[in-house]
């Protein structure tokens, strides 16, 4: 059974809150958007890594302040659409700044355990790439790593976080991976490959397969500080097991200061129920049947 995604609500309300404005294309302005809905928006020293961004309130007045350590802009506007969440979402404000006035410190897009953290980041992703505007981009902008840089493009996101929303929302079966070193950090699948039928089910792996150019590409951290790409084919088994041997395309790109690699797996093929059919009544003829 699938299981309910916890956190739909948010990137739902952010979709909402932009067709309510008239929104209408991208790339979406999360700056823009606060500082007309007067709230301040302001760059912050890059001393303190590891916070995204700041939302401070005193009374009815606030603030938001976005990390620039990092030197990436789609990183700012996630991080200002995180803080967006903690000020749309229902209940988000009371529990990061009780008592109506103080200080919020963000971990915008790092995967956060914290429910408040995860929200907002969907809020987030839902913000600067709604569903009504994005996946009319994902039909035209080609597949595997150059989708995403396309669509990163168009967003002015990072391409980690479109990489995520695009598995979200793409029809494509697609699987999307981030990885430190040999460690699998999370792993994204599109619809179209969760439901695929002729496939064993997927299994995750929690380190990243020996064999794979991913593999071959962490080896050497400098890869990853480079930015460095590779686009290579491989095979869905070498990922997710199974019996069923299907060619795929694998793209690996180092994500510079981020210290992460981001895979792509693209253009699988999957079988269609007709073939599957085919193959099941070639088994048949091939079983022996005695008769009793
Ligand atoms: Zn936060």
């Amino acid at each position: 059974m699938m299981q309910a995604d916890p956190f739909a609500f948010a990137s739902l309300l952010a979709e909402q809150i932009l067709k309510g404005e008239g929104v209408g294309k991208l790339p979406i302005d999360p700056k823009a958007f606060a500082r007309a809905k007067d709230i301040e928006v302001v760059a912050k020293p890059t001393s303190s890594a590891g916070v995204s961004g700041m939302l401070v309130r005193s009374g009815n007045e606030f603030a938001i302040a976005y990390a620039t350590h990092l030197e990436n802009e789609g990183f700012e506007n996630f991080s200002v659409g995180h803080e967006l969440g903690h000020f749309f979402l229902p209940g988000h404000m009371d529990a990061v700044i009780p008592g109506g006035s103080g200080m919020h410190e963000s971990r915008a897009g790092f995967n956060s355990k914290d429910r408040y953290e995860a929200e907002a980041d969907r809020f987030s992703a839902g913000f600067l790439m709604p569903r009504f505007l994005f996946f009319p981009a994902t039909e035209t902008a080609g597949s595997g790593l150059a989708a995403i840089e396309a669509l990163a493009t168009l967003c002015k996101t990072s391409l980690h976080a479109t990489a995520i929303r695009y598995a979200q929302c793409t029809r494509e079966p697609v699987a999307v991976i981030i990885s430190v070193g040999s460690r699998i950090d999370h792993c994204f699948l599109s619809e179209a490959l969760k439901q695929a039928s002729g496939i064993d089910r997927l299994r995750k792996h929690e380190a990243v397969p020996r064999g794979t150019a991913t593999h071959a590409f962490n080896q050497d951290s400098n890869n990853v500080k480079k930015a460095a790409r590779v686009e290579e084919s491989c095979n869905l088994q070498d990922w997710f097991g199974g019996k069923r041997s299907l060619p795929i395309g694998e793209d690996v790109l180092g994500l510079g200061r981020y210290g992460k690699t981001l895979t792509v797996l693209h253009s699988i093929k999957l079988p269609d129920a007709e073939e599957e059919e085919d193959e099941a009544a070639l088994i048949e003829s091939w079983t022996p049947r005695f008769k009793r």
